[in-house]
C-alpha cells in the first residue's frame, strides 16, 4: 500500500509538472508522518521514500532517532511551529526546518547551531493569508526576516506557507512564489494533499503530503 500511494502521488506530481513545463525531479515529496507511529513509516522507507516531515519536535524525538540510525540517508524536515526553547532539540534532529518566523527564534537557532556544530537548512515561514492565529512572519516583514536569518548565519534556502483553509489556495501560492523571486530565494515549500496540483503548477519545489500517503490522521 505504501508503494502504491507513493506511486500515485509521484504520478500526480509528474503529470502536473509536465503541464507546467517543469522537471518532475525538481519537486521533492516530503512524506508527512506526523501522528503516525514508526510502524506506519517503515513501509514507506522500504518503498524507497527518504524525505519525511514531522510537525512536533517531541513526537519526532520519540519516533525518528532509531529510524535515522538505521537509514542515515533519510532527510527529516520540521514543518510545524517551533518554540525557541526547543531550538536546540530541533537543530540536533532535523536537517531542514521550515518554520523560521521571528527574530527570537533566529537567535535561538543560531545559538543552537554554534553549540552543536550542526547547520540545518531553513525555510522562512510566511503568514501568507495574514491570519491572526497562524505561524509565519508577515509578508511586509519578509525582507527584514530573511536578512536577520542570513546575518545570523542561518542557511536560508526557501520560503514556506500554509494558505488559509477552505478558500482557493492558488492566489496564495502565486504570492509566495513572487515573494521568493523578489528576494532571490530558490526553494518553495507549499502544497499538501488537497492542493498539490495547484502548488506544483505555481512553482512548488517541496510539497508536504500526509493524508494522501498515510491516510487520515486521528482527530486531535
Ligand atoms: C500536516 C501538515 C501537512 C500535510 O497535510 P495533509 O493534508 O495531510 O497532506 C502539510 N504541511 C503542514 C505544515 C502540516 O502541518
Amino acid at each position: 500500500m505504501a508503494r502504491a500511494r507513493l506511486d500515485e502521488v509521484h504520478a500526480e506530481i509528474a503529470r502536473t509538472a509536465k503541464i507546467a513545463g517543469r522537471t518532475p525531479t525538481d519537486i521533492t515529496l516530503i512524506a508527512v508522518s506526523k501522528t503516525h507511529p514508526a510502524e506506519a513509516v517503515t513501509p514507506f522507507i522500504a518503498a524507497g521514500q527518504r524525505v519525511f516531515g514531522e510537525n512536533r519536535v517531541q513526537e519526532a524525538q520519540g519516533k525518528w532517532p532509531a529510524l535515522l540510525a538505521a537509514h542515515p540517508d533519510i532527510e527529516l524536515h520540521l514543518i510545524g511551529s517551533l518554540q525557541s526553547n526547543k531550538a536546540e532539540d530541533a537543530v540536533a534532529l532535523f536537517g531542514t526546518i521550515h518554520s523560521v518566523d521571528r527574530l527570537s527564534l533566529i537567535t535561538a537557532l543560531a545559538k543552537a547551531q554554534d553549540k552543536l556544530g550542526r547547520r540545518p537548512r531553513y525555510f522562512i515561514q510566511v503568514n501568507i493569508g495574514d491570519e491572526a492565529q497562524k505561524g509565519g512572519g508577515a509578508v511586509a516583514d519578509l525582507g527584514h526576516l530573511v536578512q536577520q536569518a542570513q546575518s545570523a548565519d542561518l542557511d536560508v534556502v526557501g520560503l514556506m506557507a500554509v494558505p488559509p483553509a477552505n478558500v482557493e489556495a492558488s492566489p496564495y501560492f502565486a504570492l509566495l512564489a513572487k515573494l521568493a523571486r523578489d528576494h532571490g530565494i530558490a526553494q518553495l515549500s507549499m502544497g499538501m494533499s488537497s492542493d498539490l496540483e495547484a502548488a506544483v503548477m505555481l512553482g512548488a519545489t517541496y510539497v508536504r503530503v500526509g493524508t494522501a500517503l498515510f491516510g487520515a490522521r486521528p482527530a486531535l
